[in-house]
């Protein structure tokens, strides 16, 4: 990682140690915070991480989550310091955190590893460098390809490009380049005026990621109306990625220079009474935990505490089952996929706790597997086909759903989910505006 130091020499001289000795490496020796190997102690190495693992599952040359975490960490000689570079065939799906019953740090483990595995390893001039940066950093892709929505979305739409993309950087020419919106969240946003709704005591700050504002506004609008409809001042601060495809693909000083921004334009309105709301469940998880995992900067521990997904914080301080008894919407079905960061959260059961009872609808789970995009991982054209094994379970569950329209709080999972079915998929948002609003 970028941060670190090069660790002091601890080597003991001869007959200090026996050969088969080891010293663990500090390998943050200037933080205590950032030393993980506690962490690995707690491993009792059930295996019930690798079993979690989607990756693992259908990559053998992938070790799991036990070999990448604890494993690396705890077993690190200073004569064999660098990480593995199988770290970077890690999704960064978190599966494995929700499934270790001993506490060990997982993704936080695997996530600083890639950052120093991609600083200190892996060549910049690379092929996979360079798309993974690309990747990465898809909000400053998109910002630029949104000032000419049409003429973009003819250029990445064309087949031929999408070959060249291929051969070129690795970007898979199997998925559909996912379409700008011609006018962004935020530009509506200032349309609009800003707030149509002040409070002194309900307020929160939206942080809308960079799929709702570039590629999906409805969601953002929906977001904005119906905590409008209950009565919420809704601000929307500047804002810049919340990091997780940066985490995902090693972008450690990226992902660090976004915190910062966001941590600027954030923090300062928790004292004046605001929440963050997050309609993207790995920017919320990103805002929670990564950034006070990864990133020591004024502010983030404050956000981390006052994070929380859109339909999450409306169940907590609004009475929506009450408001859902009264409301109806025309006859829809919908096959329900809930997020692998969603599942992290202990998110992963509410939009069919809440909407099935919502008269017109009719709404399934389609089972606890992980859709397979994982953000950035099934964009790599070495990745794809996995990838879509991954998802072969949801899109077997979807198929034999009753509803032929999916439902889903992640941007990359809905972009999974249509390209494995054909369906059109809605976040839970846009239902409770149209029950709502
Ligand atoms: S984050 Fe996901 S892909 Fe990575 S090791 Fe954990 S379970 Fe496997
Ligand atoms: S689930 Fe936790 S305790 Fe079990 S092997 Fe994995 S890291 Fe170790």
């Amino acid at each position: 990682m970028s941060d670190a130091e090069t660790p002091p020499d601890t080597t003991p001289t001869p007959g200090e140690q026996g050969e088969d000795d080891f010293e663990p490496v500090e390998v943050f020796p200037e933080s205590t915070e950032m030393d993980l190997r506690p962490g690995a102690d707690n491993c009792y190495k059930c295996t019930s991480c690798d079993v979690s693992c989607p990756v693992a599952e259908v990559d053998d040359e992938f070790p799991g989550p036990k070999f990448q975490g604890p494993e690396q960490w705890r077993l690190k000689r200073k004569e064999d310091a660098s990480v593995d570079d199988s770290i970077m065939s890690c999704s960064n799906c978190m599966r494995c955190d929700d499934a270790c019953p001993s506490g060990v740090p997982l993704s936080q483990m695997h996530n600083t590893a890639r950052g120093e595995y991609v600083d200190e390893d892996m060549d910049k001039l690379s092929r996979e460098y360079i798309r993974n940066r690309i990747l990465a950093n898809y909000g400053t892709l998109a910002e630029l390809g949104s000032m000419f929505p049409r003429l973009t979305n003819a250029i990445m739409g064309n087949s031929l490009v999408q070959q060249i993309n291929e051969k070129v950087l690795g970007i898979t020419a199997e998925r559909e380049f996912p379409a700008f919106a011609t006018q962004t969240f935020r530009e509506w946003w200032n349309e609009r005026g800003g707030p149509q709704v002040r409070s002194e005591d309900k307020r929160v700050a939206y942080f809308h990621g960079c799929y709702s504002n570039y590629n999906t506004p409805e969601v953002g609008k929906a977001m904005v109306r119906v905590f409008e409809e209950f009565g919420y001042e809704v601000v929307v601060p500047k804002q810049r990625c919340s990091g997780t495809p940066m985490f995902a693909n090693g972008m450690l000083d990226d992902a660090k220079r976004a915190a910062g921004i966001n941590a600027e334009n954030f923090a300062g309105l928790i004292p004046e009474g605001y929440d963050i709301i997050a309609s993207c469940t790995s920017c919320s998880m990103s805002l929670r935990q990564e950034y006070p995992e990864l990133f020591d900067i004024d502010g983030l521990e404050d956000i981390s505490e006052h994070t929380y997904e859109a339909m999450e914080y409306l169940r907590i301080h609004e009475d929506l089952d009450s408001a859902l008894a009264d409301a109806s919407v025309s006859e829809q079905s919908f096959a329900y996929h809930a997020p692998c960061h969603a599942r992290n959260q202990g998110l992963d059961r509410q939009a069919v706790e809440l909407f099935r009872d919502l008269d017109g609808v009719t709404i399934e789970d389609v089972g606890d597997s992980c859709s397979g995009i994982s953000g950035t991982y099934g964009w790599k054209e070495e990745k794809y086909d996995k990838s879509m094994q991954i998802g072969a379970d949801m899109f077997d569950h979807m198929e034999h759903a009753d509803g032929n329209v999916g439902m889903t709080e992640c941007p990359t999972c809905s972009m999974q989910m249509e390209h494995g079915t054909g369906y059109d998929i809605k976040h839970p948002l846009q239902l409770l505006e149209e029950a709502l609003v």
